[in-house]
């Protein structure tokens, strides 16, 4: 199912998507809320992020052909950095370029959400932890990224995060379609079968240091392509199932 997050009349909903039309429930999908029976359609509507995280667990380093064009090293073990929950961004809003950088990229990403308390969970078990899938956008001050040293700053800005359109459940994460569009023109392409730590890995290796809770994200890498965007740009992106999250750039 196809699981979205929005605002309709100043309030927050919860439903399920199908084709245009939103199935109401009762409360957040997270929490097993079930069909009221009512709806609304999705042009009613403003998406919001489907999910709004503890914390987003991000994974650089991890499309082999994304390292090349950066010039760094394959790593050995995951490269793990988190994003605030203030960086979360809606579908559609503006990604807002702030005053430190002149260099902000977009990173499309396969972001996962977790559906509940994760600790030390094996490889074998993990994909059980998973609510679903969305699509993310791993926003980041090029320009302001150390080599070596830490990402926190560069990723860290608020508006660096959207998220969105919706979460499903019904995508196998080893073989999706992944894309970016600037204005229209593809800049990356790629598929999540070619990221190096899987998402089953990555689930049990973060869970053996951390508690994964109920909606937290992670999200996954990006592919090769990445460059900058100035103001009034249009940043698409898609991944096979998970729709296409648009953002303009201000
Ligand atoms: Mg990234």
């Amino acid at each position: 199912m196809k699981y979205v997050r929005f605002l309709e009349n100043g309030k927050i909903g919860y439903g399920i998507l199908r084709d245009k039309e939103i199935s109401i429930l009762s409360g957040n999908f997270l929490d097993h809320a079930e069909e009221t029976g009512e709806k609304t359609e999705l042009g009613k509507v403003k998406l919001l992020s489907p999910v709004s995280p503890s914390k987003a667990l991000c994974i650089g380093l991890n499309y082999t052909a994304h390292i090349g064009e950066l010039d760094m090293a394959r790593p050995e073990k995951p490269v793990v950095f988190m994003k605030p929950s203030t960086s979360l961004l809606n579908p559609e809003e503006h990604i807002v370029r702030p005053r430190q950088s002149k260099r902000v990229d977009y990173e499309a990403e396969l972001c996962v959400v977790i559906a509940r308390k994760a600790k030390d969970v094996r490889k074998e078990d993990a994909l059980s932890y998973v609510f679903g899938y969305t699509v993310a956008n791993d926003v980041t001050a090029r320009d302001l990224q150390e080599k070596g040293g830490q990402w926190t700053i560069c990723k860290g800005f608020d508006t660096f995060m959207p998220i969105g359109p919706y979460i499903s459940d019904e995508v196998d994460p080893s073989h999706l379609e992944i894309e970016s569009r600037l204005n229209g023109k593809v800049m990356q392409h790629s598929n999540t079968e070619n990221l190096i730590f899987k998402v089953d890995f990555l689930i049990s290796y973060l869970s053996s240091v951390m508690t994964l809770e109920k909606g937290d994200v992670i999200l996954t890498g990006t592919p090769k392509g990445v460059s900058g965007m100035d103001a009034g740009d249009i940043i698409e992106c898609e991944i096979e199932g998970l729709g296409i999250l648009r953002n303009t750039v201000s």
